[in-house]
Parts: structure tokens; C-alpha cells; sequence
């Protein structure tokens, strides 16, 4: 079983090389910046970004969206842990544009006999999703006026990002 396996994994070093890893660090992430993205176990948010360990709050969730629980930890994030900047990064050939919201509620009253009180936000293009996303964290009363967001789709292909604008655009050259 994979958790038996993931675990011998924790005993055979894992455990140790976290810890030493995480020698030292402050709790407040050195950055002072929160990237919210997808859950997808092909992003190495890392990688991508350079990150080191201590640097960044990283949130994830299935589709990298702006949900309740989102807000919960970007708040605290932001309050009590002094983070000011978000990065959202959602991606193309998410999960999430693979039904509908609909449809799943659909499925899953069909087989427990109740519709679940959180909405799955499924989405077809992630731009759009991405757009919603960053004027949904704008408006949030509870993120500290001034802070900074920006958003962009991670094409899983070519490892591609596309900045998102809330104004409507996208535009290819933003990530320098
Ligand atoms: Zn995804």
C-alpha cells in the first residue's frame, strides 16, 4: 500500500533530510508572498519558481481556486505570518475542466443521496477562472488592503506561464 510505502520512504531518511532541510528557518516565509496553485502532482512549484524551502506560503488545492478555505489561510497567511503578495497560477488541462459543475453534483447525489454543500468550481477555460480568481481575492474584505496579486495559466506541455490580467487581457510577455 502506498501510505506503508511512503512512510518506510520517512523512515530511510525522508524524516531527516526534512528536518535538516528546515534547520533554522523562520516561520514567516522570507518572501512574504503566498502562491495559491493546483493540486496536480506534475507541478514542481519549486522548480518552477526557484523557491527554496522558507520563502513562500504555498496553498493547494484541486484547480489552484479561490475558495473559503483559501481566504482562511490566506488571511492568516497575511496576519499573523506577514505575507503582502499573491501568486495564483492555475493550469490548462486541469481536472476542472474535465465536467461540470453540474454534472458532478449531479453524480455524486445520484450515488449518496445528497448534493455536498461546496461547490467543486469547475471551469473550462482557466483564464477566465484565473481572471474570476484574481477579482474574487480583490474584493475579499479580510486580505490587507494594497496587496499585490498576480495571476497566470501553467501550460503542463511546455511549462509555459501566461500572465492574466483582471482587466481581460492575457499577455505572453509578462513573466520577465
Ligand atoms: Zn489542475
Amino acid at each position: 500500500m502506498a501510505i506503508e510505502d511512503l512512510l518506510a520512504r520517512y523512515e530511510a531518511g525522508g524524516g531527516r533530510l526534512a528536518a535538516s532541510n528546515a534547520e533554522g528557518l523562520p516561520v514567516p516565509p522570507a518572501l512574504h508572498t503566498a502562491l495559491l496553485t493546483c493540486m496536480d502532482s506534475r507541478i514542481d512549484v519549486f522548480a518552477l519558481f526557484g523557491m527554496k524551502l522558507g520563502e513562500v506560503h504555498v496553498l493547494r488545492n484541486a484547480g489552484g481556486v479561490v475558495t473559503d478555505d483559501v481566504i482562511r489561510s490566506l488571511t492568516i497567511s497575511q496576519r499573523k505570518l506577514h505575507t503582502r503578495d499573491v501568486l495564483l497560477v492555475q493550469h490548462a488541462g486541469c481536472g476542472l475542466t474535465t465536467f461540470t459543475e453540474d454534472d458532478f453534483t449531479e453524480e455524486l447525489a445520484e450515488e449518496t443521496g445528497m448534493r455536498p454543500p461546496w461547490r467543486t468550481h469547475a471551469f473550462r477555460d482557466p483564464v477566465v477562472s484565473v481572471r474570476r480568481d484574481m477579482a474574487l481575492l480583490r474584493r475579499d474584505p479580510f486580505l490587507l488592503p494594497g496587496t499585490k496579486i498576480r495571476g497566470f495559466v501553467l501550460d503542463l506541455e511546455d511549462f509555459h506561464l501566461l500572465e492574466v490580467h483582471e482587466d481581460g487581457g492575457s499577455r505572453d510577455d509578462a513573466v520577465a
